[in-house]
């Protein structure tokens, strides 16, 4: 089912739904890494679950006798195969992210060809972030620039439409998620632009959005209310990341460009030792007063912290 369909049936229901986002292992692990995060999902009843994708990246790295080499960190692979494992053995619905940095459009059709094949119905469309390695694409092949440009790759797929014109080809099927940014994304020169942003791809056919994460709500219901004014209708879920360590108070900014409300910041340097126990009781808190304001779902961004999300989302249940 699309995420689009769960979304309106759970309003209809007057519920609110829990979904997760987590990432492939690392190359050269196994899969059994995934299945046993998804083990503890799966009692939970998500509606969906995303699985994150990556590209590859090249980074400089100092040696001891103070030469410096380009390195390349290979893609994590995996993201087609564990939705595959995902929707086929748990039977619970997987939204696979697709990217256009570091995949050409060609690359981007077979992925959706096979994801259509394994019985997958919904794609998240993402532009990536600029990887410092790229391999440069050949001359018959074609990029997407921005994460719209993706969504009307899809929805050319959606209606039969492949980059080479094709016999008797039949249409794609599926439901297109992108992401929003309550705090502005990083390079957006003003909320408002990046608002505009949005609303293009939701004109070139995304059905929802799914935000960063954020630890402030007034944030995200503002940013609701602007998309609102701005002519956006489409379903908006909120994202969530359970702070884990005090050590995150420097990273989650420096990561995902947001900011983390002073009051937060205080308590978890106050007390640094217990930064997991105040992560929780900080997020059940954005949670009580999201359900409040009627989100129609709540998605968590699971990252290595399944059993504090599972806690929490046990806890509203
Ligand atoms: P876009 O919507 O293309 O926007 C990128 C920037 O360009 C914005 O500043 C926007 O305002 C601007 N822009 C858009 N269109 C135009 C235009 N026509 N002209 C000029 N400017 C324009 N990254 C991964 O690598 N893998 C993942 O699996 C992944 N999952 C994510 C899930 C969620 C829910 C979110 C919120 C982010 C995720 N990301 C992921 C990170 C994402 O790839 C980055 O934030 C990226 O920098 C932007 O992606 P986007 O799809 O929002 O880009």
């Amino acid at each position: 089912m699309k995420v689009r369909e769960h979304i309106e049936k759970a309003q209809q229901a007057k519920k609110t739904l829990f979904s997760y986002e987590i990432v492939p292992p690392p190359r050269g692990r196994s899969v059994k890494d995934i299945v046993d995060v998804v083990e503890v999902l799966a009692p939970l009843e998500p509606p969906w679950i995303d699985v994150t994708s990556h590209s590859s990246t090249a980074f400089f790295q100092e040696n001891n006798d103070g030469s410096i080499q380009k390195r390349t960190l290979k893609k994590r692979p995996g993201t087609l195969g564990i939705c595959g494992v995902i929707q086929n053995r748990f039977k619970i619905d997987t939204v696979a992210h697709l990217l256009c940095l570091g995949f050409t459009r060609e690359e981007t059709e077979d992925a959706l060809i096979e994801l259509s094949f394994l019985g997958i119905e919904n794609v998240l469309a993402l532009r990536g972030d600029a990887p410092n390695f790229q391999k440069k694409a050949r001359a018959d092949r074609t990029m997407n620039n921005y994460a719209a440009d993706l969504v009307s790759q899809i929805q050319d797929l959606n209606t039969g439409k492949f980059l080479d014109e094709l016999e008797k080809s039949e249409a794609l099927n599926f439901g297109v998620g992108v992401a929003g940014y309550p705090e502005k994304h990083f390079e957006a020169p003003s909320l408002k632009t990046d608002i505009q942003a949005l609303k293009k791809k939701v004109e070139a056919g995304a059905d929802y959005i799914v935000t960063q994460m954020f630890f402030d709500n007034k944030k995200y219901f503002e940013y609701v209310r602007q998309c609102r004014e701005a002519g956006i209708t489409v379903p908006i879920v909120p994202g969530l990341k359970i702070l884990k360590s005090a050590a995150q108070l420097k990273s989650i900014p420096k990561n995902f460009y947001i900011d983390l409300p002073e009051g937060f910041v205080d308590e978890v340097q106050d007390s640094p030792a217990h930064a997991a126990e105040l992560g929780k009781r900080w997020a059940k808190k954005q949670i009580e007063e999201l359900l409040d304001f009627g989100v129609p779902s709540i998605h968590f961004y699971v990252l290595n912290d399944v059993h504090s999300v599972a806690e929490i989302v046990r806890s509203f249940k």
